[in-house]
């Protein structure tokens, strides 16, 4: 018998801008009742369509230094804009106990850290197909000023460089084949031996006995004396 872990594993989601990681995660959160997203904290503002608690926990500058000083954070980093963004501690660990596995939806800096804490996490990097392509998809989206929109390009080389320090890199070129890809990984992860908290199987001797002893297996049932 295999006894897997009684806690869950963290998984870590980074991905270049409009590579499609939102998707991908909302699809594998509907598809996986045993897995969860953690929801960031972070001090920019929140945008058209955002909903407090659900994208992000919306707090000021203040506000989230004040955490940090706290010690709530698993990690944070400044990440855009100059704003912070971070794991909150303890909800991810009550998700790790009660087994779920939490997904962390979080930069590259933020992954470097929970890797040199927990270097068993499973980091897991999303890519869009091609930056000619982000550059289409950010001009259908047309959120965002010009500024916003180099910064967000001079992001996305910088994290495509940090790919190495990852295990798995997916290419988003369509979003069916990308959540297979994912739950692949997740799967084949569940079966590594380092995983496995024990492989026990029924006592040997007891199983050899019994099968001695069986009329159905056996042509000459064993004869036990007294
Ligand atoms: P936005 O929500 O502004 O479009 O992008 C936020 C960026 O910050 C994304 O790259 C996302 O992965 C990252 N991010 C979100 N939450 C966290 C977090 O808790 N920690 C870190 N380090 N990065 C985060």
């Amino acid at each position: 018998m295999i006894k897997q872990k009684q806690s869950g594993e963290l998984i870590i989601i980074s991905g270049t801008t409009c590579a499609g990681k939102g998707t991908v995660i909302e699809r594998l959160l509907n598809r996986n009742q045993n897995l969860s997203l953690s929801i960031s904290y972070t001090s920019r503002p929140m945008r058209a369509g955002e909903v407090e608690g659900v994208d992000y926990f919306f707090v000021s500058r203040e506000e989230f230094e004040k955490k940090i000083q706290n010690g709530d954070f698993l990690e944070y980093a400044k990440v855009r804009y100059g704003e912070y963004f971070g794991t909150p501690k303890e909800e991810v660990k009550q998700l790790l106990q009660s087994g779920k596995d939490v997904i962390l939806e979080i930069d590259v800096q933020g992954a470097q850290q929970i890797k040199e804490m927990f270097p068993e996490t499973i980091l897991i990097f999303i890519m869009a197909p091609s930056m000619t392509e982000v550059k289409r998809r950010i001009k259908a989206r047309g959120k965002e000023t010009n500024e916003q929109i180099i910064d967000r390009f001079i992001t996305a080389y910088r994290e495509i460089n940090e790919i190495p320090k990852y295990n798995y890199v997916v290419v988003n070129d369509d979003i069916d084949t990308a959540v297979a890809k994912v739950e692949a990984i997740l799967v084949s992860e569940k079966c590594r031996v380092d995983r496995i908290e024990e492989i026990a199987m029924e006592n040997q001797e007891e199983i050899i006995h019994e099968f001695l002893i069986d009329k159905d297996f056996v042509n000459e049932p064993l004869k036990i004396e007294d």
